[in-house]
């Protein structure tokens, strides 16, 4: 390529590039005329690029002299801004700022006289209105992105429940400080029924709500913050014409040519206007009662949890793009900070089960070794115990006989009698253990306990009378049957007898109640003895615990095991006035 070829070249690119700049900036002969200006000074003075060259300048300077000054300062080459006021087309009158060149115009402008081309200016201007209003754009979305940050921060630092979080979220989505629209609606994905529903919603009902809510605001001067973290009571629960709107929202996740499903499967934050068509829009629009609509995907590493869906329907203001731009950037952060809370809570169940799974491994071992080593116990003891019976049957034998076969003034005979009277206690240890350490049989059926009661007092009559023992009956479980090994029932009915009787030497009143309770059918034995001590009541159905000094403390046990294999409760306490009651409940058939 020659030279004078790249040079033509170049210089008819540079042309265009400056025709096409968004600056406005023109180069004006030595005579004040236009010959070259840009896009963005044809905007600026009103009227199209190419019409302004040939064009005298001074007709935009609203003072003529402004032109000399220009004039002036391209010739003493000071290039300092200056501002100057312009008179556009329509007669409007707008601050500039403006620098003054000087240009080298040839020959990217046809001139004729070389010290004409030389004289040429280059005029920059800047419209400070517009720039006044680009900067205040970028401070505030500057402030409102840190802000974002500080939200998106708090969302993650505090340890709050979902539902604070969800609700602190659509706060910020629709106070003014935050993102400004006037309605946002939740909707999260259910795992159980496979759809996305509405969850939680915030917004005004109409705009006299609306207003009534934006002046308390502005007068109570509230921060984001404060009212994210002082909203108390749940949103969810309270009766606004949006909750009855989210409520409804409801799509099947397999609808999957659907707006709201398509958004979080692309991953994409959609601005619905009015003209859109889109398979589910209507129904959208529809639940909203609004055409126009901004909606974006709630979106983690592990897949999408819902939708937030926001509109203005009350100001009807236009959803813009740096509106749709922080949507798109909170609702990844409170994605973000939803899922870390599901996590937390998660894990911290997991944590819950398994101290508990821990808990119960711990009991459980012990119970085994407690098992093994009180059957290893039994064993031992039933084999002690049969070995012991024969030879203590025949020193009672004989202690009886020796007391019976000596005279009544024999200092023997009160040895003998003792002799005795210890061996007889032995026996019954050695009975009682026996009973205890024996397997129970399952020997179920149907027993109706009030006439089991009945049958065991007719065995105590005589004893009754002979200790002056009145007994009162109130038996009121009637008909009422249940399944039960009536044998070992009574055997637990005889020994509160006999235990309440031993405790009312001299006489006393005995009351056998039985009530039928919600499940089960309680049968009580009360005395009218002096009762218990308060620190036996934790001992007294433990084996051996006897304050008798002829008792083998086996007695409640053995009736402890009888009810518990039946799986029924036993227990005693002491009554208001003097005595003990001891009761058992058992279970009524399914
Ligand atoms: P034993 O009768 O051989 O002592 P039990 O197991 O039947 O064994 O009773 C254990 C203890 O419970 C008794 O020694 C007594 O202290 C207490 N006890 C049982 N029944 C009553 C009652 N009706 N009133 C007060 N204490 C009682």
């Amino acid at each position: 390529m020659e030279h004078s070829e790249y040079l033509e070249k170049r210089n008819g690119l540079v042309a265009e590039a400056f025709e096409a700049s968004d600056q406005p900036m023109m180069v004006i002969d030595p005579g004040g005329n236009i010959v070259l200006a840009s896009d963005g000074a044809g905007v600026l003075l009103g009227v199209a690029r190419a019409d302004l060259v040939g064009v005298e300048l001074k007709q935009f300077f609203l003072r003529p002299e402004t032109l000399d000054q220009c004039r002036e300062a391209w010739h003493s080459g000071t290039s300092e801004n200056r501002t100057l006021e312009i008179i556009n087309s329509q007669g409007k009158v707008r601050a500039v700022d403006a620098r003054c060149l000087p240009f080298q115009a040839e020959p990217l402008v046809a001139t004729k006289e070389e010290d004409e081309y030389k004289s040429h200016g280059l005029l920059l201007l800047t419209d400070i209105l517009s720039q006044q209003l680009e900067d205040e754009k970028r401070m505030m979305r500057l402030a409102k992105l840190s802000l974002l940050n500080q939200v998106s921060e708090a969302l993650y630092g505090a340890h709050l429940t979902l539902d604070q979080i969800l609700q602190a979220v659509l706060i910020c989505i629709t106070s003014g400080q935050g993102l400004g629209f006037n309605r946002a609606f939740l909707l999260l994905i259910d795992e159980g029924s496979l759809t996305l529903q509405g969850e939680l919603a915030i917004g005004p009902s109409d705009a006299e709500e609306a207003s009534r809510i934006w002046l308390d605001l502005a007068d109570k001067q509230v921060d984001l913050f404060e009212m994210m973290t002082s909203y108390d009571q749940s949103i969810k629960t309270t009766d606004t014409a949006v909750n009855s709107i989210v409520r409804n929202m409801k799509i099947s996740l397999d609808d999957s040519e659907n707006l709201l499903i398509k958004s979080m499967v692309n991953r994409k934050v959609l601005h619905i206007t009015k003209d859109v068509v889109r398979p589910g829009v209507d129904t959208i629009r529809q639940w909203l009662g609004a055409q126009e609509f901004a909606l974006a995907p709630l979106m983690t590493r592990r897949g999408p949890l819902g939708v937030i869906v926001a509109d203005n329907a009350i100001s009807h203001a236009d959803i813009g793009s740096l509106d749709l731009e922080f949507l798109h950037l909170f609702a990844n952060q409170s994605a973000g900070a939803i899922e870390n809370n599901r996590l937390y809570f998660e894990l911290e169940k997991r944590l819950i089960d398994l101290r508990k799974a821990h808990e119960q491994q711990k009991e459980d071992q012990a119970t085994l070794l407690r098992m093994e080593r009180l059957s290893v116990m039994g064993e031992t003891s039933a084999i002690v115990a049969h070995e012991l019976r024969n030879p203590l049957v025949a020193i009672g034998g004989f202690a009886r006989t020796l007391v019976r076969s000596l005279g009544k003034d024999d200092p023997n005979r009160e040895f003998a009698r003792i002799i005795s009277d210890e061996v007889g206690r032995m026996e019954r240890i050695i009975h009682d253990l026996l009973d205890f350490i024996r397997p129970r049989k399952q020997l179920r059926k149907s027993v109706v306990l009030d006439e089991l009661v009945q049958e065991t007092i007719t065995g105590f009559q005589v004893e009754f009378s002979d200790q002056r023992i009145d007994v009162k009956l109130d038996l009121q479980s009637t008909e009422t049957a249940l399944n039960a090994n009536p044998g070992e029932i009574q055997q637990v009915l005889q020994n509160f007898l006999v235990n309440a009787m031993q405790m009312m030497k001299g006489g006393g009143t005995l009351e056998i109640q039985t009530r039928v309770l919600e499940g089960g059918i309680k049968v009580s034995v009360l005395d009218s003895g002096p009762g218990f001590a308060q620190e036996f009541s934790e001992k007294l159905f433990s084996p051996f615990f006897s304050t008798k000094t002829t008792g083998s403390g086996l007695g409640l046990t053995i009736c402890s095991q009888i009810i518990k294999s039946h799986g029924g409760v036993i227990g005693a306490e002491n009554r208001d006035i003097s005595g003990a009651e001891f009761f058992f409940i058992l279970p009524l058939p399914k």
